[in-house]
């Protein structure tokens, strides 16, 4: 059952909170030692359950959390050994609003350290397999949330999307992912990677769930002084039927798709041409240099939010006898791929290279945005794959830099702060490949409703669970 499915049962009475809780929990401990989506459960989950008031709007509902978001009184490890331990004294206010309104934390989910990464097997702990297929990554870095609703170990999961993680594990694993506009949803409680861009984005198994979801999640905060006060209205927007719109395909410098992807692809311009879209090809120059100014820009802010893990404050302390010595066989917990971005990082800001490097790429940055809203003079969304491929091999990507590459489509709607989200859109062979819409800043809702009316004309066609259904 679909999260809106199952709210509608929840209020007519038909199913309680406890009974949903206790189905979801007998599925997890069935099923997630074969995806491995779960790094922690809540304990406390069927006693909440018990107590929720059934007549709140997402009561029944439960919410699979990325474990870089805290809860508090719930370990929050962001997939790190600095802080396997870590039980936050606070709430993310994404998740405080949505407990407000009565859903319920069901478990922390797997991702690559902090963020770092597109298959979650930089997690300090172990892997997340990709549901379709589990000798295949769930993607990253919100693998472990994309797998638990792929699976429906959960019917909707938080992510965050730095630079696609959000979108890319979403189309791994055949279900949809928002990156909402930058400020959109509060990042207070989020564990910063790269606070310019990193946004805490919703995961479903249908348009009308991220809608359920950002409903409850948007909205301007005390505690982000970058949130944003846009009214949000995302349910409703997705009643009204929905404009001709203009869409624009873009395809230039990106080549080397794999086949499922350009089918997929087509498939959806003719889909859209039928609901009556203009679409047409356009260029956005700068796209596929996004991919050098994001792994410069990314971390560089990395290197400084990651300076606070050093054994004083919170997290793991090392043993040492000096100070020094406490610090640095703290800071050797983090993994490989977070120490390389803290070199690149302190590298790019260092006297010397930071007028070449982060100051260049910082440049790019505004040329890659006024390229972006001159093209939403004349297009109303812009269509592109997700990935260029769908699930790699677990294993497959020991070069960094081959990592690096599965970002080139997600990056660039990052850089320039916009609207993005991924929806499935087709299958190769046995894998699911996703699509992924841009909107221009602030438009987050026509995301979905475009969405939801392919989902509508495909009959859902692509939105396959592939172990099955809980409720
Ligand atoms: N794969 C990208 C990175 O490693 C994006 C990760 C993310 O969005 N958190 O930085």
């Amino acid at each position: 059952m679909l999260a809106h499915e199952i709210r509608v049962r929840v209020a007519r009475g038909e199913l309680s909170p406890l009974e949903v809780a206790q189905a979801y929990l007998k599925r997890v401990r069935e099923l997630d030692p074969r995806v491995q989506a779960f790094l922690t459960l809540n304990p406390d989950l069927l006693e909440e359950a018990q107590r929720v008031d059934p007549g709140l709007p997402l009561a029944g509902l439960l919410v699979a959390v990325k474990d870089n978001i805290a809860t508090r009184g719930l370990r929050t490890t962001a997939g790190s050994r600095l802080l396997e331990r870590f039980v936050p004294p606070y709430e993310a206010t994404a998740v405080a609003r949505l407990k407000a309104l009565g859903a319920l934390v069901l478990g922390k989910t797997n991702l690559d350290e902090f963020g770092m990464g597109s298959s979650t097997e930089h997690s300090a702990f172990f892997p997340t397999r990709n549901p379709f297929d589990p000798s295949r990554v769930p993607g990253g870095s919100s693998g472990g949330s994309a797998a638990a609703v792929a699976t429906d170990l959960a019917p909707l999961a938080l992510g965050s999307d730095t630079g696609g993680s959000v979108r890319q594990p979403a189309s791994f694993c055949g279900v949809l992912g928002l990156k909402p506009t930058y400020g959109r949803v509060s990042r207070y409680g989020l564990i910063a990677y790269a606070s310019s861009l990193d946004q805490i984005g919703p995961m479903a198994r249908s348009a009308k769930d991220l809608a359920l979801l950002m409903d409850a999640l948007a909205g301007p905060d005390p505690l982000d002084a970058t949130s944003l006060d846009l009214s949000p209205r995302f349910q409703e927007a997705l009643e009204a039927p929905l404009p001709p719109l203009r869409l624009g395909v873009v395809r230039e410098g990106l080549s080397g798709n794999s086949p499922g992807v350009e089918r997929a692809l087509e498939e959806a311009v003719s889909l859209f041409q039928g609901l009556g879209f203009a679409v047409k090809e356009v260029s956005w120059p700068s796209l596929p240099l996004a991919l050098a100014a994001y792994y410069i820009l990314a971390p560089a802010e990395a290197s400084s939010n990651l300076a606070r893990y050093d054994g004083t404050l919170y997290g793991v302390r090392a043993e040492g006898e000096e100070l020094w010595q406490v610090v640095e066989a703290t800071r050797a917990l983090f993994g490989l791929e977070v120490k390389r971005r803290i070199l690149v990082g302190t590298f790019v800001l260092s006297s010397g290279y930071y007028e070449a490097y982060y100051e260049r790429a910082q440049a790019f940055r505004r040329r890659l945005k006024a390229e972006a809203r001159a093209l939403f003079q004349e297009v109303d969304l812009l269509l592109l794959p997700t990935a260029p491929h769908p699930a790699f091999p677990l294993g497959a990507r020991p070069d960094p830099l081959a990592m690096y590459r599965e970002d080139l489509y997600t990056v660039g709607a990052s850089l320039a702060g916009l609207p993005a989200l991924s929806f499935p859109a087709g299958f190769e062979g046995h894998l699911p490949v996703g699509l992924q819409l841009l909107a221009p800043w602030g438009r987050d809702e026509l995301l979905l409703r475009v969405a939801w009316a392919h989902e509508e004309a495909t009959d859902r066609a692509f939105l396959r669970t592939p172990l099955g259904e809980a409720l």
